[in-house]
Parts: structure tokens; C-alpha cells; sequence
């Protein structure tokens, strides 16, 4: 039903978010409600915008939308959403360990390109909105 911008395909620019578009669960609404209102807001200003990248929790999230299922069922954001992690041997604790540490790196960069084209367009941010991008207790 939907497209890879999770907009009706029979309906173009008209985006689902949240349990209606196939995720499930509070967390996982929200954050499918977030995604997509960055990438409306980024559209209405003429900016590009890309969901962050597969081996995040929210690009798994999203890919499991994306992906064609004819048995297709609503899902919570799952660690098999994201690529293992390949070529080392591990338990299953360490390899989500592993998955975690390598989707929190490739979030941060992915958010710092966002924050960077927004930057761009409409220059540098204000203090007060640095302080509130930075990491508390860094
Ligand atoms: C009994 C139960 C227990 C659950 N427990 C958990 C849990 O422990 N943890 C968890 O993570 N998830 C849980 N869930 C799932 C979670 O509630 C949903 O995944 C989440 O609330 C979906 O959020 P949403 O914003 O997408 O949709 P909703 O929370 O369903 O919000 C949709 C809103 O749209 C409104 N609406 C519908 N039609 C219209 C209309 N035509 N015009 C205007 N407004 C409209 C509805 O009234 C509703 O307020 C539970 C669900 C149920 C039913």
C-alpha cells in the first residue's frame, strides 16, 4: 500500500505513520511519526532527506515497511530488522552489543548530515538550538 516514502501509492503525498502504517507499539509510533515529519518539514523547505540508514533500529523499522510481504504483519522494531553484524564470530549477547555500537555511529552521522544540510539552507544554528542538539553530560 505504501511507497518507500511511506506515502499511499494510490494516493501520493499522502504519508501513514504510526500503527496504521505496520509498525507496532508506542515507541516505535513515535518514531515513525518523528521520521516523517522531518521529512515533510524538510520537503516543504526544498531540502533533500533520506531515512537513516539501514543498520539503525529506525532504518530497520522503516525497511520493514518498505519491503514487499504478502504475508505482511505489523511489527515492534526487532534486532533481525538490521544486518548482522559479519565476519566475527559471537554470542548472541555481543553481537547485539556489536549491532548497537554500529547503529548508534551511523545514527550520529546520519543526524549530523541532517543538521548540516539544515545548516546550509538556513545557516548555522542558533546557540540555544546547539545546546539542545548536544549530548547531555558530554
Ligand atoms: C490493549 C493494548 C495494549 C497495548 N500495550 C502496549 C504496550 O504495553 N506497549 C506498547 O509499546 N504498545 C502497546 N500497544 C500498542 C500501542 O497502543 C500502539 O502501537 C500505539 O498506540 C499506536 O500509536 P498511534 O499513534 O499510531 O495510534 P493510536 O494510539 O491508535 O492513535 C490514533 C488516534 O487517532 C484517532 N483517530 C482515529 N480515527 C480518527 C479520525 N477519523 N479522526 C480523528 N482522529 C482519529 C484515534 O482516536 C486515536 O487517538 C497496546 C495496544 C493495545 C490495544
Amino acid at each position: 500500500m505504501l511507497d518507500d516514502d511511506l506515502a499511499l501509492r494510490s494516493r501520493p503525498g499522502v504519508y501513514l505513520a504510526g500503527q496504521i502504517s505496520g509498525v507496532e507499539g508506542y515507541v516505535e509510533s513515535a518514531a515513525c511519526g518523528m521520521l516523517l515529519g522531518m521529512k515533510v518539514a524538510h520537503e516543504v523547505r526544498g531540502l533533500a532527506f533520506s531515512f537513516p540508514p539501514a543498520t539503525t533500529m529506525l532504518g530497520g523499522m522503516v525497511g520493514h515497511l518498505r519491503e514487499p510481504n504478502d504475508d505482511f504483519q505489523p511489527s515492534n522494531v526487532m534486532f533481525s530488522m538490521v544486518p548482522a553484524v559479519e565476519g566475527r564470530s559471537l554470542n548472541k549477547r555481543a553481537r547485539r552489543d556489536a549491532q548497537s555500537a554500529r547503529a548508534l555511529q551511523d545514527l550520529g552521522a546520519w543526524l549530523s548530515g541532517v543538521v548540516e544540510s539544515n545548516d546550509e539552507r538556513i545557516g548555522p544554528a542558533r546557540t540555544a538550538d546547539r545546546r539542545l542538539r548536544s549530548i547531555p553530560g558530554e
